[in-house]
C-alpha cells in the first residue's frame, strides 16, 4: 500500500450508521460496493468493507494502493459544517487498528482525505488528522511501549 487514507462519512452524531448505509450509498452511485476497506461506527466497531487485495473508489484519482477507513460522523448535527464529534471508542478503534495496518505496510502514508490534490478544500476527514498521525507515529516510533504489545494482541481496550 502507498497510503493509508482516513475518512469521515460526513454524517450527524445521532446517526449510528455502519458499512451497510454506506454500501447502499455507493451502490446508489454506481460503485459496486462500497468504496471503503473499513468503517468505524460511533460505538468504535470496526466493520470490514472492502477486501484488501480490491482497489477502493474513496479518493477519485488516487484509488490504487491506497486503503480507505472511514469513520462514521463529522458533521455538525443539521448542518454540512464539519466537526470533530467523533467518539473516544472511534478514536481508541482507529488508534488499535492504524497499529495493525502500519506494521501491516510500514510504507505507506497516514493521510487524511483532504491531503490529495484537488480534494484539499474538502473537510473529509473532519478532525486534524495531521497531529493525530502525528501522535500516533511518535507513539509507535519509541518501543517498546507496553501499549504496542498489548494492542496487538488485543488487550487495550
Ligand atoms: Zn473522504
Amino acid at each position: 500500500m502507498r497510503y493509508i487514507t482516513i475518512h469521515a462519512s460526513a454524517t450527524f452524531p445521532s446517526m449510528d450508521i455502519g458499512v451497510d448505509e454506506i454500501r447502499d450509498w455507493h451502490l446508489a452511485r454506481g460503485f459496486n460496493d462500497v468504496g471503503y476497506h473499513e468503517v468505524i461506527r460511533r460505538d468504535g466497531t470496526l466493520e470490514l468493507g472492502r477486501p484488501a487485495h480490491i482497489q477502493g473508489a474513496h479518493v477519485l484519482g488516487f484509488n490504487p494502493g491506497n486503503y480507505g477507513i472511514c469513520m462514521v460522523g463529522g458533521l455538525k448535527e443539521g448542518t454540512k459544517t464539519p466537526e470533530d464529534n467523533f467518539t473516544a471508542a472511534q478514536y481508541q478503534t482507529l488508534r488499535k487498528r492504524m497499529v495493525e495496518l502500519h506494521a501491516k505496510w510500514p510504507e505507506a502514508e497516514i493521510v487524511g482525505h483532504n491531503f490529495f490534490p484537488g480534494h484539499e478544500s474538502r473537510g473529509c476527514p473532519c478532525f486534524d488528522w495531521r497531529q493525530w498521525r502525528d501522535d500516533f507515529l511518535a507513539s509507535v516510533n519509541d518501543p517498546p511501549g507496553p501499549w504496542y504489545d498489548e494492542a496487538r494482541l488485543g488487550r487495550r481496550t
